[in-house]
């Protein structure tokens, strides 16, 4: 095929650095740089890059034209700087009132399964309604608002340590003090290390809640030593956590709870004005059959009213009624106070920031060109994954540009020894220039959770022997989040310090061909453990690579040793087809096990390589 060279024209380009917005069109990405959408076009096609003048282009792609002619361009997201002038316009972002008065905290309660957050909740709440009228009708808004001596405190019913680091991820720091509830008689449990570090990251306070602490074998020494060794030091052991001993079943020591919050509310001294016009995060939201989008809205700053046009995310309107935490039509909110809100023209989304409006007209129009960007930005993710990511191969070029000196990484392994083992040699990497930062680390499979932290902190995650699962995977790609895997500590290292000095060498990437959940086991005479498995992704493919996981650990490696459907033996079976895997010499099979097949292919870097 005949391809136009491009040869650069000596325009002048633009000095200094250029802003453009991601997923632009030659046509208007051109022109920012003194040159012709064909000029973009032309060049593109010259690296083997299809594009039309009005099709979205990737961030390689744009800083590929830029560097040829040597321009400098900082991409920001769709609406990024507009963002910002409507953020003005809404009045969001004007320094806190110092003379403002204190407000009621906003507290999270966090910590392992059956820990006991929900009754904790429960309890605190119906013990403490600010009229007493306890045993009312009690409306579940997803928050509620306590008092204590005559001051109140606002409790948000998170329903999950994901969903607290993506609101976070989103800029929504809803939460003030984490309650971090610890059961006596099982101590500390993953989720519980976990919930330490999405608060550790979010830098709030935590107040440690031991619970069940009316059971009979509840161990409350053995669990505050257990916290303690996370790092949250008790007050009497010369640290600076505040420990509770509770339980919610009996209410023993709520009130004593209560009062260490309002304890470490006051130094952290939170206030906001209740003049003004409202601002706050959207903590919740769905479509009500009767009333249409109702959402649930923490009051941050300024007083909410009846009839204020207010914009939350893309959508907007004049607020019709407002209802408080027992379902009570109020006519007014002030700030850490959450309400529902009626008369939103769609539903919002969890974490959105929400505003009041000077006028109905701007409202309107903030919210459109929010959707507007929203499309865009979509649209560009859908050409090219945004690089807005912490990618390892990407640490050098970031320290160079003197964005970053810092590797952030969630470390996830088989079992306590290897994670020491790895988190230690990591340390061991760092350099007077690059710090490597361990935002969480942990023992298991890759979760979903991981996921959202690392996207909240910008950090890599670093997998040693263990894999993600689906819904880490997809949460990965959608959230643009780096997974790095390793069976091998040596290589795990070689990496990391490669990608430190912008070295990290061409990349043998594994791709998930299938995965088999093993159903039942039959034992075979001569041939053995025979797995009947159930194809739930991709194809299985007789020879394939295996990775064989228990609760996302590695146990295994091998191949696909035999592979049939009912009795015949077949080359591949697709998914959702049942099918009978032999594994070589792999002998211990339990139901819920899971077969990955995989392929091994060569990436070649790209750009910088
Ligand atoms: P969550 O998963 O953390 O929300 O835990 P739940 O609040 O659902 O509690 C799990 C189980 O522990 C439930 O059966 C509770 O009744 C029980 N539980 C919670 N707190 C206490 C407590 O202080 N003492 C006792 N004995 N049981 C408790």
């Amino acid at each position: 095929m005949d391809v136009p060279t491009y040869t650069p024209r000596h325009a002048a380009v633009p000095e200094g650095v250029v802003v453009v917005e991601r997923a632009s069109a030659a046509q208007d990405f051109g022109p920012k740089l003194n040159r012709t959408a064909a000029d973009v076009v032309r060049f593109l096609m010259q690296h083997g890059e299809m594009v039309t003048a009005t099709q979205s282009l990737s961030d390689e792609m744009m800083e590929l034209f830029a560097a040829e002619i040597g321009a400098e361009i900082r991409l920001v997201d769709p609406g990024e700087e507009q963002e910002a002038e409507l953020r003005k316009l809404l009045g969001i972002g004007v320094a806190d009132d110092e003379a403002a008065p204190l407000r009621p905290p906003v507290v999270t309660v966090m910590g392992h399964v059956d820990h006991g957050k929900t009754l904790l909740l429960d309890r605190i709440r119906n013990t403490n309604v600010v009229d007493g009228e306890a045993g009312g009708i009690t409306q579940h808004i997803g928050a509620y608002q306590v008092e204590r001596n005559d001051r109140g405190l606002t409790f948000v019913d998170t329903p999950g340590h994901e969903a607290f680091t993506a609101m976070r991820a989103r800029g929504a720091g809803a939460t003030d003090i984490v309650v971090l509830v610890v059961a006596a008689d099982d101590g500390v449990m993953p989720q519980t290390t976990e919930a330490i570090n999405h608060a550790k990251a979010a830098d709030v306070p935590i107040v440690v809640a031991v619970n069940k602490i009316d059971r009979p074998n509840a161990d409350i020494q053995r669990t505050v030593a257990g916290v303690a060794e996370q790092g949250l030091v008790p007050e009497a052991w010369g640290g600076e956590t505040i420990y509770c001993e509770v339980s919610a079943l009996t209410g023993q020591g709520i009130e004593e709870l209560l009062d260490q919050i309002l304890l470490v509310a006051e130094v952290e001294d939170l206030r906001a004005s209740p003049d003004g016009r409202a601002g706050g995060v959207v903590l919740e939201s769905n479509l009500d059959i009767g009333r249409g989008p109702v959402a649930t809205v923490l009051v941050q700053r300024g007083t909410l009213r009846i009839g204020d046009p207010m914009v939350a995310g893309a959508s907007w309107g004049r607020v019709r009624a407002l209802l408080d935490d027992r379902g009570e039509a109020v006519d007014e909110a002030v700030p850490s106070t959450p309400v529902q809100v009626l008369g939103l023209s769609e539903v919002a989304i969890a974490g959105d920031a929400f505003a009041v409006a000077p006028n109905e007209k701007i409202a309107g129009r903030v919210a459109d060109t929010r959707e507007h960007w929203q499309r865009l930005s979509s649209l560009g993710r859908e050409a090219h994954a945004l690089s807005g990511g912490a990618k390892l191969e990407d640490l050098f070029t970031r320290i160079q540009r003197g964005e970053t000196a810092t590797l952030n990484a969630i470390v996830k392994a088989d079992v306590n020894g290897s994670l020491e083992a790895v988190t230690e040699s990591l340390r061991k990497l760092e350099t007077g220039d690059v710090r490597i930062a361990i935002v969480h680390r942990g023992v298991g499979g890759i979760t979903e959770n991981d996921i959202q932290l690392a996207s909240a902190s910008n950090a890599t995650i670093i997998g040693f022997n263990v894999r993600p699962d689906r819904k880490a995977r997809e949460a990965a790609d959608v959230e643009n989040v780096e997974i790095r895997t390793y069976e091998i500590i040596y290589k795990l290292l070689e990496d990391v310090s490669s990608a430190m000095v912008g070295m990290l060498a061409p990349d043998i990437t594994e791709v998930v061909t299938g995965e088999a959940e093993v159903r039942q086991i039959f034992r075979i005479p001569r041939v053995g453990a025979v797995a009947g498995c159930y194809v739930q992704n991709g194809t299985i493919t007789r020879g394939a690579k295996v990775r064989f996981l228990r609760d996302g650990t590695i146990i295994w490696k091998g191949a696909v040793n035999s592979l049939k459907r009912f009795t015949d033996d077949v080359r591949e079976v697709q998914s959702g087809y049942e099918c009978g895997i032999g594994l070589s010499n792999f002998q211990d099979l339990k139901a819920g096990d899971i077969i990955e097949t995989f392929e091994e292919r060569e990436v070649a870097r790209t750009l910088d390589g």
